[in-house]
């Protein structure tokens, strides 16, 4: 994704109340910050967050937070909240957006306090050298262990084949973590696309004729 410094994301963030603003605290009570017990789902690299505001307006009784690192891609999301909350049907309250690195995911949650991790589109790392930053590696499924449940589900898609590869052969090898569901033709597969919601790189890419790879990850 290229990258702008945008001079008002900084303000704009810091006067949002659903960006939280020191996560960590939050540790073990994020219940208490949604006001009560739902499932808590989250996106990590939502980018402009349609993915995720469309789940949240969709399904009320799930909690939902979108981690992203850059603050001006964070805004982007934060500015679509805002504008659905000038609508008459007004903007989802189960959501939240934490401008964030996911390798500081078990500082924000205790063990078992996530049920389900959504990675759409994550970027591709390609040099072999950087295989460790790709956000289904083995590094990342430790910490993915750290704050799921234990029937907690990580769901990824992807048009990048090689990407796609890398992530199934790290889950056959995967202490943690085995391939439950896989697509190499998400649009195409009538049971895995059920309810499919398209991410903004995911109706680019499709648009282009890649085809969606999606694969669902569950606990050994
Ligand atoms: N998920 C969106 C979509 O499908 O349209 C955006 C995809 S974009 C290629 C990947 C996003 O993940 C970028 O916005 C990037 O900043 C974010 N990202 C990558 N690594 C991350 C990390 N370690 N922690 C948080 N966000 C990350």
């Amino acid at each position: 994704m290229r990258l702008r410094n945008i001079p008002r994301a900084e303000g704009v963030l810091e006067a949002c109340k659903e960006v939280v603003k020191n996560p960590q605290d939050l540790h073990g009570s994020w219940n208490q910050e949604f006001g009560n017990d739902q499932p808590l789902h989250i996106e990590i690299g939502m980018g402009k967050g349609q993915f995720l505001l469309t789940l949240a307006t969709r399904n009320p009784q799930i909690n939902y937070i979108g981690i992203e690192r850059y603050s001006s891609v964070l805004l982007r999301a934060v500015e679509k909240y805002q504008e659905l909350e000038a609508t008459e049907e007004g903007a989802p309250e189960n959501i939240r957006f934490i401008c964030m690195d996911a390798h500081d995911l078990p500082a924000v949650f205790d063990p078992a306090e996530v049920s389900r991790i959504y990675l759409n589109f994550s970027d591709p790392w390609p040099k072999a050298r950087h295989a460790r930053r790709r956000l289904t590696s083995q590094e990342f499924f430790k910490l993915y262990d750290k704050v799921l449940t234990a029937d907690g589900t990580v769901e990824f898609k992807t048009d990048n084949r090689p990407l796609f590869d890398f992530s199934v052969e790290e889950l056959e090898t995967s202490e943690l973590f085995a391939l439950d569901q896989l697509s190499y033709d998400l649009h195409n597969d009538s049971t895995m696309n059920q309810g499919n919601i398209m991410t903004e790189y995911e109706a680019k890419f499709s648009s282009m004729g890649n085809p969606i790879c999606k694969l669902i990850a569950k606990r050994r």
